[in-house]
């Protein structure tokens, strides 16, 4: 079947009210960006509340869903067959000729909705409704009406042209990254932090993210891990601008001076305050990170409240809730999971201790810190200087 047009269905909840065309035009920024994916030359548009991609040269239709299936704000992509109109014998061709395209030898049931979105148009949407359906049944002697619960709804839309369309591809709701503000992933090689940051983008908020490795404990490929699932992030969210910072003499330093039952606890709240610096000094509203209760020693409620301290931004954690194999659901959905299960090193990993502490006591914590009060602020400023920053496409 040649569409030539695909009608894009949003959540009517966020369109209500003043914020309507900021929301619309978001969607359709997105959309714009998200078509350079595919093969093709597309105009993006937007008429009476309904936005739509005209496809103005061969296309790949595999592609354009793929492509479109992956911008937040989508609820439903409809692919269009659209006909001009010369008269009504003409028109109801037409629709005879797509439903037996699109359902051929079908015995479902279907319902005709038309509507006039062009009042000029001569024939009323109830004579449509019956002229049409009339039409199908004479053509296709299979199928059979049902007003209520009809297995095909097929739509005929007057406007300047005709469209007609009955199937639906589910989007990925949410809302337009972009209309929410931005916030900065701490993204790790694991499974949960890429889960953690589509999640959040898919409630329109726009992703940054920090990497922290230390070289040579963590390789360069532990590294090109860590981009290429911000790769497949980017995707959903849009270019990502990664920060990878240096963490090996900060690490060190912790191993050296604190007791080892504390690392990971004392290493996360350093992760956290640099994380925060590097969001504050680029717009960022908050931070997000993959942390899912009780999951490890350092994700207890005490670990959690103890991390959080040292940070003033609200700290986004989506996962928070969710088991482990619904974690991994949506990171096969999304694409990430046959990356994130590569068996680089992480430097959590490295430095971590044999029992850690689960239930840390934020004073013993805090005491413990002082150790590194000679040499902290001076290496957690090479590592701020030292950020390399990468733009994820
Ligand atoms: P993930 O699967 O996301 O790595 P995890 O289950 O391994 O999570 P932790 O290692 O405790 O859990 O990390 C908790 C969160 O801290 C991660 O989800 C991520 O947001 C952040 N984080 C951990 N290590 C790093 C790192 N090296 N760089 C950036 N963020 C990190
Ligand atoms: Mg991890």
């Amino acid at each position: 079947m040649k569409y030539s047009t695909f009608l894009i269905k949003y959540a009517e909840i966020a369109i209500k009210g003043k914020n309507r065309y900021v929301f619309e035009d978001a969607l359709m920024h997105r959309m714009k960006l998200a078509l350079k994916q595919a093969e093709g030359d597309f105009a993006v548009s937007k008429a009476q509340g309904r936005v739509y991609v005209d496809c103005n040269s061969e296309y790949d239709y595999d592609e354009v869903i793929a492509a479109l299936s992956r911008v937040f704000g989508i609820n439903a992509i409809c692919p269009v067959v659209k006909v001009e109109y010369e008269d009504f014998d003409k028109l109801s061709a037409d629709v005879v000729d797509y439903v037996r395209e699109e359902y051929p030898d079908s015995t479902a049931t279907f319902k005709v909705f038309a509507r006039r979105a062009n009042k000029a148009f001569p024939v009323h949407s109830t004579e449509m409704n019956s002229e049409l359906g009339g039409a199908i049944l004479d053509a296709c002697p299979g199928m059979r009406v049902d007003v209520h619960n009809p297995e095909i709804e097929l739509n005929v839309e007057v406007r300047e042209s005709i469209f007609i369309y009955s199937k639906q591809i589910k989007g990925p709701g949410g809302m337009p990254v972009g209309t929410n503000g931005k916030a900065m992933l701490l993204l790790s090689g694991g499974i949960d932090s890429p889960v953690a940051g589509y999640m959040v983008a898919k409630r329109g908020v726009k992703i940054d993210a920090v990497y922290f490795h230390a070289p040579p404990y963590t390789s360069e490929r532990a590294k090109q891990k860590v981009i290429d699932l911000a790769k497949q992030v980017a995707k959903y969210t849009g270019t990502i601008c990664l920060h990878v910072i240096n963490f090996t003499d900060i690490q060190l330093a912790i191993y050296e001076k604190c007791p080892h039952e504390e690392l990971t606890i004392i290493m996360r709240r350093y992760m956290m305050r640099i994380a925060e610096h590097i969001a504050k000094e680029n717009e960022c509203l908050g931070l997000i990170t993959g942390e899912s209760i009780g999951q490890v020693a350092s994700q207890t409620m005490h670990s959690l409240a103890v991390t959080n301290e040292v940070c003033s931004l609200p700290v986004l954690r989506p996962l928070i809730g969710f088991d482990k194999q619904e974690i991994i659901e949506v990171s096969e959905k999304i694409g990430t999971f046959e990356t994130s299960i590569l068996p680089y090193e992480d430097c959590c990993t490295i430095f971590v201790a044999k029992h850690p502490v689960t239930k840390p006591n934020l004073k013993m914590i805090k005491r413990s810190e002082e150790r590194l009060a000679d040499c902290i602020d001076a290496l957690v400023k090479t590592a701020l200087d030292t950020d390399e920053v990468i733009n994820v496409i």
